[in-house]
């Protein structure tokens, strides 16, 4: 009997097996919202590579088309569909292809963003909150509600929410994108809890400053790069894989513990205790 349990091991080491299960998401379905471009087009391609059939979308056609024949060209099972985020019928759409194309919904990677402003917050007006706050943190919940009972069919599943640093620690001229941000710390923490009883975890990611078309405006300008270089322990901008990839691992079983937590990846910058 030794000898045999033995064998087994030489043919299929347990510690070896557990680890390659439990970080792989072959047999899962991921939907990722804003994902043709930067950090999305990355946690797309991160789940992807994990084994995750992927439904990548954003507002333009012409980008799904691209996002997807790059993924496929990086034999990424994929496919893709318009959505603003902001659209209630657009977020049904992006459901309904899902469903249709893989059957079920194991995970949502709500990463869609707008900051239409930059000035004093006292500046800001009644239109800019209204749309901030519907697209980073109305938008996110509801495509969460919407997607909890696909997740409660198969089991369970996985919520991450892409928030930023600005939300612990806000960037001068950001207020309002930054407010939305802490806004979605809060989401995490609320619906953590709720969610745990159908064995949806919740997290969040916090990135710093990732070299995206959104930041560009902070990384392109030498002066602001290196006023922020003195925050970073590691003393350059992130790319979008360093931050697609803490998405994954948070919808593996690697991190099958951790709910209600966000992640900070931001190269040291201090954004909490
Ligand atoms: P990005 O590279 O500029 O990509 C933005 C993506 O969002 C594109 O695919 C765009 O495609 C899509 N999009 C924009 N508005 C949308 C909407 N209403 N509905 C659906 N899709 C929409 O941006 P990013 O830097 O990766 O930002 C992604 C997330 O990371 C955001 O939540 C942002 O707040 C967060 N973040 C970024 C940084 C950073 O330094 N880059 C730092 C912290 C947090 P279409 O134009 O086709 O819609």
């Amino acid at each position: 009997m030794f000898r045999s349990a033995v064998r087994c091991l030489r043919i299929c080491p347990v510690g070896q097996r557990n680890m390659s299960n439990s970080s792989s998401l072959t047999g899962k379905v991921a939907i990722v919202t804003a994902s043709t471009d930067g950090i999305g087009l990355a946690a797309a391609r991160a789940l992807g590579k994990k084994g995750a059939s992927v439904v990548v979308s954003s507002r333009r056609q012409a980008n799904v088309d691209r996002a997807v024949a790059l993924l496929q060209s990086q034999n990424i099972q994929v496919t893709g569909t318009t959505c603003n985020v902001g659209n209630g019928q657009d977020r049904e759409k992006l459901i309904e292809v899902t469903l249709q194309k893989y059957g079920g919904i194991d995970i949502l990677v709500s990463n869609a963003a707008v900051n239409p402003f930059f000035g004093n917050t006292l500046d800001s007006t009644e239109e800019v909150w209204d749309k901030i706050l519907s697209i980073n943190v109305k938008a996110a919940f509801l495509l969460t509600k919407s997607v909890v009972p696909h997740m409660e069919k198969r089991g369970g599943g996985n919520v991450v929410f892409v928030s930023s640093v600005g939300g612990y620690q806000p960037m001068p001229g950001l207020g309002p994108y930054c407010v939305s941000k802490t806004a979605l710390l809060g989401l995490t923490r609320v619906l953590a809890p709720e969610l745990a009883q159908s064995n949806i975890r919740v997290n969040c990611v916090a990135p710093g400053i990732i070299k995206t078309r959104f930041s560009s405006a902070l990384w392109e300008n030498e002066d602001v790069m290196d006023e922020f270089k003195k925050q970073l322990s590691i003393k350059r901008v992130g790319n979008p894989e360093e931050i697609g990839g803490v998405i994954a691992f948070l919808c593996t079983e690697d991190a099958s513990y951790i709910t209600g937590e966000t992640i900070t990846a931001t190269g040291g910058m201090s954004g909490r205790l």
